[in-house]
């Protein structure tokens, strides 16, 4: 069977601990499996990388940036093969521009655009094992490229599409969990789920996987499994969604901190204010998140949005934009709200969900202030003092 394993930077983070990878590469080739291996760089090594180019310059040329980050995992990929080789297994290191992952758009935050996999094939049919460097590729100009920090999941999902395998992602937890267990110690490891819960659950801050490789492997129908290196305990599968998934109402629960809920009170209610309030935000960068209206006595209008607290300058500065065109307007803020999210696939076919955290919500006395709904998802800002109670009573509740 192939298959393509992708180990990220703790799992490679010491000398130890990629020898013990090579122990384990070797029995699995024994067993018959036609191995092409992404790894990430050792540890701390890219921050390290950054913080170098960062005590010569504030404002490094980006090509020459990617050409320094590229390297750490370029260190993995060569130790990880001669621990190979120090076993007697044949196997080859290959960086990304080698592997042929083709990218495009700006230095950096590189897109996979394509692969060609004639080379990984070749070694594959020699009996290797292929070690390839994630997080990195050629551009149309021949420089190398990096795809963004986390970006060695996204390599290996795109070599696992092309090489028509599954693709297993080892990393330093069990799987993907229900709850973040640092929030919720009784949090249940979930089994199976679906590409579109997984991708709203990594943008709501589970945080174990870049949205960006799940995305490529929805689109490309790569079944991805996440668990924890050299461990027998069985991690989570990523697929396709199914029905029997849909019986269970609600999959996870994400957390997203330090957000800041901003409201505009009575405004004068024409949508070009509204497009004038927006565009002002667009325009200075603000990633607004969860929007609400609501109508107020005498035609008023309040508007109300959240976005990363990381943004308050650009905040403020939108926010001065909007007095100055469209005179005085009332402003609250809000600072460190924290964001809730439900997510589950059953949402669509079982109402209800919202009806049953207002309940929870009531009995625990919390107060949540603003609301927004997704196909598969239903998120409430609340008060960050009231937290830990309701990640604690809504996870009982559905089960988490
Ligand atoms: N080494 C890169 C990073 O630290 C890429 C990766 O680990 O996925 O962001
Ligand atoms: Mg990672």
């Amino acid at each position: 069977m192939r298959i393509v394993q992708k180990y990220g930077g703790t799992s490679v983070g010491t000398i130890e601990k990629i020898k013990n990878i090579a122990e384990s590469l070797v029995e699995q080739k024994k067993q018959g499996r036609e191995l092409v291996v992404v790894v990430s760089a050792m540890g701390k090594t890219t921050d390290a990388l950054l913080a170098k180019a960062g005590s010569i310059t504030s404002k490094p040329n980006k090509r020459e940036l990617d050409r320094l980050l590229s390297v750490g995992e370029q260190e993995t990929i060569a130790l990880l093969t001669m621990a190979l080789n120090e076993f007697g297994v044949g196997a080859i290191s290959l960086t990304g521009y080698q592997a042929g992952i083709e990218t495009t758009g700006i230095h950096t935050k590189s897109k996979i655009k394509s692969i060609d996999s004639k080379k990984v094939e070749k070694y594959l049919a020699e009996g290797k094992i292929v070690i390839v460097a994630g997080f990195q590729g050629i551009n149309e100009a021949g420089d190398i490229t990096t795809l963004g920090r986390g970006g060695s999941d996204t390599s290996a999902v795109a070599l696992a599409a092309s090489l028509n395998c599954e693709c297993e992602i080892y990393t330093d937890v069990d799987g993907i969990y229900g709850v973040d267990p640092r929030a919720y110690s009784k949090a249940k490891k979930i089994d199976e789920i679906s590409y579109e819960e997984m991708m709203e659950m990594s943008s709501l801050g589970a945080g174990v996987m870049e949205v960006r490789a799940v995305e490529l492997g929805k689109k490309y129908g790569v079944p991805i499994y996440v668990g924890r290196t050299l461990s027998d305990k069985r991690g989570t599968m990523i697929v396709e969604r199914n029905l029997d998934m849909e019986e269970k109402v609600i999959t996870g629960l994400g957390i997203t901190d330090n957000i800041i809920l901003t409201t505009l009170k009575s405004l004068e209610n024409t949508p070009e204010n509204i497009s004038d309030i927006f565009e002002a935000l667009g325009e200075a960068g603000v990633n607004i998140d969860m929007i609400s209206q609501t109508l107020v006595e005498g035609g008023g209008l309040n508007l109300s949005f959240t976005c990363p607290d990381n943004e308050l300058n650009l905040l403020e500065e939108a926010l001065d934009r909007i007095r100055r065109e469209l005179g005085e307007v009332q402003v609250e803020e809000h600072n460190h709200f924290t964001k809730i999210s439900l997510v589950g696939i059953g949402m669509m076919s079982h109402p209800g969900v919202a009806g049953k955290v207002f309940k929870v919500f009531a009995r625990e006395g919390i107060r949540f202030y603003q609301v927004t709904t997704s196909e598969i998802s239903i998120s409430y800002a609340i008060d960050p003092k009231d937290k830990e109670r309701a990640v604690h009573a809504l996870a009982e509740a559905f089960n988490l």
